[in-house]
């Protein structure tokens, strides 16, 4: 039965039996007073007559006056039209017959007044006849009065016992499934889905347990399917992450470790399962690893592991979703190869660059020598190409003595030679240099250095050096036949600032930051990709130990524009 039907019933019934309740009462009124109506009607008006009748026959011992005998007529006829008790009938009769035989013996008083005495009599009888009657219906009408007390009052209880069971239990009825789906869709709504409702009525509530338990038992199982996916891609993700040579590290927003590979383990020394939940800045007090990653930030890291030593370079990628940055995660990428190959590098550099230097020295005293007279005439075509020839020595003894300088940076043995001297000749120098290259290219250097500009105090040398490269990779990768600026003016108050600026396919601006790091070159940059991603680096280290700062502006489709500073002269 639906709910509505149930409500329909309930408070149909109820008033089933307030109705009955009142109809009860009205016909036990209803008989009340036909009880006292009959006494009043039957018996009352009987012992009026009667006493009407007494009062006239006991008015004098007269013979009785037409006015007696007038009221004595009308009460004996209206006695005799409301004779209701048994009995009642024949005294009335015998009333007449001796009322009549007064009536006759009117003039005679003494044969009249034994006849009034019994006429007395036969009033006094239908009186007595009445007020019994009185009585008995009266007791009748007081137990019909009792009755309906009873009858009244059992029907009450009985009315205020369903309505208060009805009044209890009914909102219960209704309430109570409400209070359970709301306690269940709270559940729900925590994503606890094993939630099911035990509606069995057929009604409405039955229904929408029914509707409840589908919609749970679906949400569970998309809910599981999901997971499952998930999990799998997890663990996808997490078996490539191990098997890459790397180390990688994942952090949340807050610090917290939330995966780290093998490789990763084994180089803090820890497992994964020491690690991941943990707050990483915690760890970091007790380990030297973390503690240089993440606190100290360290770019390059020497690391003794499984008994030898390493290098690693360390790159940290912050991962955003939706605009916000929901962790990071750190690389650890082993350069132990680079660096060895590096070193092997600067090794052979310096001892080549210092093994030329002697040749390249001898050669320049037989040109001097064969310049002199003494030794014999030289033409005018001979004397050019010995020029030549001392030019090109002269260029390569140069060379020499930088790519000493280069390697002296790599072993940290850098020596300055700190002169005042004025930007214009570091500015020659390095595009005397660079010119060859510059020309193979069809590259047109346009330089603007102001002759008004002051000193710097600098090593020209290594400063020239540093032009040279930011020239070189200016050409390298502009477009043939288009304009590099070389541009020197002053910059704040006591430093000047030389710039090149190209209009090649530039740099992408998440690269830039990475530039001045050793080794580093940019992914698929179009351009020649044979250099070893030292230029900058070293160019850097010489800028900065002349108190220096080296910049790099990019756009891409548009150029860059590399810049250094350099102190002026006091
Ligand atoms: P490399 O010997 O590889 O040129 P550098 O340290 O001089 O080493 O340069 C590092 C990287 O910076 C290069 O590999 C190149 O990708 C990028 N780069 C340097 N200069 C420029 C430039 N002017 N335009 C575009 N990319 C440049």
């Amino acid at each position: 039965m639906t709910i509505k039907n149930k409500l329909r019933t309930g408070i149909g019934f109820l008033f089933v039996l307030a109705l009955t309740c009142c109809g009860l009462s009205v016909y036990f009124l209803n008989r009340l007073s036909a009880d006292a109506g009959a006494i009043l009607k039957d018996n009352y008006k009987t012992l009026q007559y009667t006493q009407n009748m007494q009062d006239a026959i006991d008015a004098n011992d007269k013979p009785l006056s037409p006015k007696q005998i007038a009221v004595i007529d009308n009460n004996l006829k209206l006695q005799q039209h409301n004779v209701t008790e048994k009995g009642e009938q024949e005294l009335t009769d015998s009333l007449t017959l001796v009322y009549t035989q007064i009536k006759q013996h009117n003039n005679n008083i003494t044969e009249q007044l034994p006849l009034r005495s019994h006429a007395r009599r036969l009033i006094y009888s239908i009186m007595h006849l009445n007020m019994d009657a009185i009585s008995r219906k009266n007791a009748i009408a007081a137990d019909t009065a009792s009755r309906a007390n009873v009858l009244v009052a059992v029907s009450a209880f009985l009315l205020f016992t369903i309505a208060f069971t009805f009044a209890v239990n009914f909102p219960g009825y209704i309430a109570d499934p409400l209070k359970e789906l709301t306690a269940r869709i709270k559940e729900v709504s925590n994503r606890n889905y094993h939630q099911q409702i035990d509606f069995h009525s057929d009604d409405e509530f039955g229904e929408l347990g029914q509707a409840f338990n589908n919609m749970t038992r679906k949400l569970d199982e998309y809910e599981n399917s999901n997971l499952a996916s998930i999990l799998f891609e997890k663990k996808r993700i997490e078996t490539i992450i191990n098997t890459m040579h790397d180390a990688i590290i994942g952090l949340d927003e807050k610090q917290f470790i939330i995966f780290a590979n093998e490789v990763a383990c084994n180089l803090i020394g820890m497992t994964t399962e020491q690690l991941t939940g943990r707050y990483a800045p915690d760890i970091a007090l007790e380990n030297d690893l973390l503690r240089n990653l993440l606190i100290n930030e360290q770019p390059r890291l020497k690391i003794f592991a499984d008994n030898r030593e390493s290098f690693y370079s360390r790159d940290s990628l912050s991962v955003s979703s939706k605009s916000k940055v929901i962790g990071k995660v750190i690389i650890l990428k082993n350069i132990t190869e680079y660096q060895q190959l590096d070193e092997a590098k600067t090794n052979f550099i310096a001892t080549i660059s210092h093994e030329l230097k002697t040749p390249i020295s001898s050669i320049k005293m037989s040109l001097k020598l064969l310049e002199d007279d003494r030794i014999g005439n030289v033409n005018t075509e001979q004397r050019q190409l010995l020029e030549n020839i001392d030019d090109d020595a002269r260029r390569l003894l140069q060379i020499t003595g930088e790519l000493l300088d280069m390697a002296q940076v790599e072993t940290g043995k850098l020596q300055l030679n700190f002169g005042s001297t004025h930007p214009r000749n570091i500015v020659d120098y390095a595009v005397k240099a660079i010119k060859f290259t510059a020309d193979q290219k069809q590259v047109n250097i346009k330089v603007k250095c102001d002759d008004t500009l002051p000193e710097v105090h600098a090593d020209l040398d290594k400063t020239t050096w540093v032009l040279i490269n930011l020239l070189s990779n200016a050409i390298k990768y502009s477009h043939e036949k288009s304009v590099v600026e070389l541009t020197v003016k002053k910059h704040k108050n006591d430093e000047i600032e030389f710039s090149v600026k190209d209009h090649g396919k530039g740099i992408e601006e998440q690269y830039l930051s990475r530039l001045f790091e050793r080794y580093f070159k940019v992914p698929n940059a179009t351009a020649d990709q044979t250099g070893t991603g030292l230029g900058l680096a070293i160019a850097k280290d010489f800028i900065e130990a002349q108190s220096g700062h080296i910049m790099v502006d990019s756009e891409i489709g548009a150029g860059s524009r590399f810049a250094f500073t350099l102190k002026r002269a006091v």
